[in-house]
């Protein structure tokens, strides 16, 4: 009870006693955050002086409408731009730049999950408040996941998928080791039954969606990305069984065949999409299959490949796919394929995530089109809708808030004021008094 009374003296809650028994006792968090303008992803308006209410963790209401409970603690958010917590659709929490070929093979399970938590707080103070990560060893990302839930370290909430599956030899492989090591990566399976199989371990393990690699990469060694992995019966089967056991499937592909395949074999998202051609295109429309482009990182990649010593099979694949990609992704943009917000972060430092969005404009989306497909249309491709995403009731409260227009410079969103998670303060630098 003194903890109560601690925490009531502050005027921060109400309390509602439901019987005399302690244990049963609920605090109610008053929350209203005093927003300048805030923007309404949903309908793309935006509405002037705005209220939220927030009662813990969740979102009880907002708009121009809203009055402030006398109750209520006040967040003044009033000389700032507010909008819903961003979500990225491809990070790699787990991994680094400098982890890029042989490098790779020196760091531990235990120090990638490490590496893990202090990415996520990056990532969290960002302004991205919920993750789809598509790919970690050793289950680092599920255990991230746990840690982040516990509240033994800040993150964003994480969608994760435990090991990529992946052919043998194959991008999603580990293909640097000599044959005496007989390693193979933790989510590598050849054939119907095994893929089959690969797939209930993966999700027995805690993954929340599969990540497939349907082509070859860019940052792996004897592979091609213009290539397909699996056969098509393979595709299907993962396909099938990650939607039986209720998890989407991200297929990582990057040549045009290798996109089709993926699609029809029904998969929720492409990622990269970098040979992304007009059939393909016009498959994902017919399918509703988001695509979820990762663009920045070549200018990152470029700037800085010499000083992180990446070895030539890499850079010789990243000298054509990189460019194609801008190209291709831009004519898909411009086709009205659905796009959800990626990034890649681990290919460049974890927190600058926020700089795709300058990129995605720059190829054709509006900024607001930008921030639907990392608000919006990400939660939509997470399955999410009704969690994250918007500024609605219901809604967890996970808020951002920046110093000037987004839609009118969209690298506002790089240099993020204010950041709260499920009504907790993470990240607030001023701006707003
Ligand atoms: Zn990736």
């Amino acid at each position: 009870m003194n903890k109560l009374l601690a925490l009531c003296a502050r005027a921060l809650c109400v309390i509602a006693i439901a019987t005399p028994s302690e244990a049963q006792q609920t605090v109610t968090r008053l929350l209203a955050v005093k927003a300048g303008r805030l923007l309404d992803v949903r309908t793309g308006a935006v509405i002037n002086n705005a209220v939220i209410l927030i009662e813990n963790d969740r979102i009880t209401a907002a708009g121009a409408q809203v009055s402030v409970p006398a109750q209520a603690t006040v967040i003044d958010l009033s000389r700032l731009t507010v909008l819903p917590g961003l979500i990225d659709c491809h990070t790699h929490l787990t991994y680094e730049p400098g982890g890029m070929g042989y490098s790779s093979l020196g760091i531990s399970v235990p120090r990638e999950a490490l590496r893990g938590a202090k990415n996520a707080r990056l990532t969290l103070e960002a302004g991205f408040t919920t993750v789809r990560n598509v790919g970690a060893k050793g289950y680092t990302d599920i255990a991230l996941h746990d840690a982040i839930e516990a509240g033994d370290v800040p993150g964003p909430r994480v969608v994760a998928s435990g090991p990529a599956l992946g052919i043998t030899g194959g991008h999603c492989d580990e293909n640097l080791l000599a044959p005496q090591f007989h390693y193979s990566a933790d989510g590598v399976a050849d054939g119907v039954p095994a893929v089959m199989q690969k797939t209930r371990e993966i999700v027995k393990y805690g993954a929340s969606v599969i990540k497939i690699c349907a082509t070859g990469g860019v940052l792996s060694k004897g592979d091609s990305p213009g290539a397909e992995q699996f056969s098509d019966e393979e595709v299907r089967a993962i396909v099938t069984e990650a939607h039986r056991l209720g998890r989407k499937v991200a297929a990582h592909a990057h040549g045009a065949s290798g996109i089709k395949q993926a699609v029809l074999a029904g998969v929720d998202s492409i990622e990269h999409g970098s040979f992304i051609n007009d059939e393909d295109i016009r498959l994902m429309k017919e399918h509703g299959t988001y695509l979820v482009p990762t663009l920045y990182l070549a200018d990152w990649f470029m700037e800085n490949a010499q000083k992180l010593n990446v070895p030539p099979f890499i850079m010789e694949k990243a000298k054509v796919v990189l460019p194609a990609a801008r190209l291709n992704i831009s004519r898909a943009f411009k086709a009205g394929v659905k796009v959800a917000f990626g990034t890649d972060a681990a290919v460049y430092p974890h927190g600058l995530n926020a700089h795709e969005f300058a990129v995605m404009v720059k190829l054709g989306l509006t900024p607001m089109q930008a921030i639907q497909a990392a608000t919006v249309n990400a939660a939509d491709l997470l399955g999410w809708s009704d969690r994250v995403g918007s500024i609605e009731a219901g809604r967890f409260a996970d808020i951002i808030a920046v110093r000037g227009d987004p839609l009118a410079d969209v690298t506002e969103l790089e240099r993020v004021r204010f950041v709260m998670k499920g009504g907790m303060v993470v990240k607030n630098e001023g701006g707003g008094r």
